[in-house]
């Protein structure tokens, strides 16, 4: 395996004995294995945070159209640039990830659910497939699981190819419907009309894999961790400038400055918190908690050192949304051409700082008025980089 890739800490994952959080919501109702999820403060791992939950209840209580199935997809498109912590949890704990999926069906009332996995994830596909197949072969897919009558379900494996948009969930639902991967008007919610126009829970890997975790130990168990409004453990992928780069395992609520004390990353000049879409944090700020309440993230952290370019930071992210805005609508698509040719021009000392102003109001305006999520946080990076390091990036500048 890549070494970057790695465990640097033992994860929880490692000490769930197996199927018993299967087993214990086997023992529950809907509404019971619901109002523990509930209980536990789980909110997705993916970055944006929703109650998961809130999520199932939803679905729960939607109904199917005429005569369909409601779904459960496991959103594996890991795509956030500096996210790698879901190829790990795939790899060395599939049986988790297809637990907590067959969980979610069994609270929801789902018959078949997907794994729509990154494309880039495909030299993983032989080893899911083999997990999936033995777990038919032990009843815990297919018809009758675990012996109980009417609780049908299984799961396929859908590829994804390639567009770092499809990792919204309503592009990723039309992907799997094999249309162009775009972003779809909310509402309907995908709980309420999803995959083939039925009700459909999408989570990420790790949530789901969480979801197995607390039916395994308690509600109660997972909300002792963490802060009151991000409980629970979280896994990060941690890259960049700092001596032990990989996945760590750290409760939710750590600040910047301890996470960089534990990954050797001490004395670096800033942090990009998830991913390019993410915030840059500065060394001054590096007390702040890596939190919902105060620094969300899907669990990407790029460590910068202090001979980092900050402007080339900012090109680097912005070229990649200019590349990945999927066109649809202006503020993304025409915004981020408009942010990167901006980077260009403060590149060559041609940007004046009227100039910058305006490309901070056209951020305000993409974050406002984008579609979907990618447009409505792609200026993060550029506008926390002009907020914070404005003196080195404006030091090119000519004054006009
Ligand atoms: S915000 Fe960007 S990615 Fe999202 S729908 Fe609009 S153009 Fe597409």
């Amino acid at each position: 395996m890549n070494p970057v890739s790695s465990k640097k800490t033992p994860f929880t994952f490692d000490s769930i004995e197996p199927e018993s959080g299967l087993k214990s919501a086997l023992g529950k109702s809907r509404a019971d294995i619901i109002a523990e999820i509930s209980a536990s403060g789980l909110r997705g791992r993916g970055g944006a945070g929703f109650p998961t939950g809130t999520k199932w209840n939803l679905a729960a209580a939607a109904k199917v159209k005429a005569g369909g199935n409601k779904y459960v997809v496991c959103n594996a498109d890991e795509g956030e640039p500096g996210t790698f912590k879901d190829r790990v949890i795939l790899l060395e704990h599939a049986d988790l990830v297809f637990e907590g999926m067959t969980i979610g069906a069994l609270a929801v009332g789902a018959k078949l659910g997907i794994l729509y996995l990154r494309g880039e994830y495909v030299y993983m596909r032989p080893h899911l497939d083999a997990v999936l197949q033995r777990r038919r072969h032990q009843k815990l897919l297919g018809t009758a699981i675990a012996g109980r009558e009417g609780f049908d379900f299984d799961i396929q494996i859908h590829m994804g190819a390639g567009a770092y948009v499809c990792g919204e969930e309503t592009a990723l639902i039309e992907s799997l419907e094999g249309c162009r991967g775009e972003p779809r008007n909310r509402p309907p919610f995908p709980v309420d009309t999803g995959f083939d126009g039925q009700p459909t829970i999408v989570n990420n890997v790790e949530t789901l894999a969480w979801a197995a975790c607390i039916l395994s130990r308690s509600a109660h168990w997972f909300k002792s961790i963490g802060t009151d409004k991000s409980a629970g453990y979280k896994l990060f992928s941690v890259s960049g400038d700092c001596r032990e780069p990989g996945v760590y395992e750290f409760p939710l609520g750590i600040s910047v400055a301890e996470l960089l004390q534990k990954v050797g990353g001490e004395g670096a000049k800033a942090v990009q918190v998830g991913g390019a879409s993410g915030h840059c944090i500065p060394a001054s700020e590096f007390s702040r908690r890596i939190a919902f309440e105060d620094i969300s993230t899907g669990g990407s952290i790029i460590v910068f050192g202090p001979g980092r370019d900050m402007l080339e930071v900012a090109k680097n992210f912005m070229e990649f949304f200019v590349e990945e805005s999927c066109g649809q609508c202006t503020p993304c698509r025409v915004g981020n051409a408009k942010l990167l040719e901006g980077v260009g021009l403060l590149e060559r000392g041609e940007c004046s700082m009227q100039y910058v102003q305006e490309l901070l109001g056209l951020s305000e305006t993409m974050q406002l008025a984008s579609k979907c999520g990618l447009g409505q946080s792609s200026p993060n990076a550029f506008v926390s980089i002009v907020k914070h390091f404005k003196d080195e990036i404006m030091g090119r500048t000519l004054v006009h």
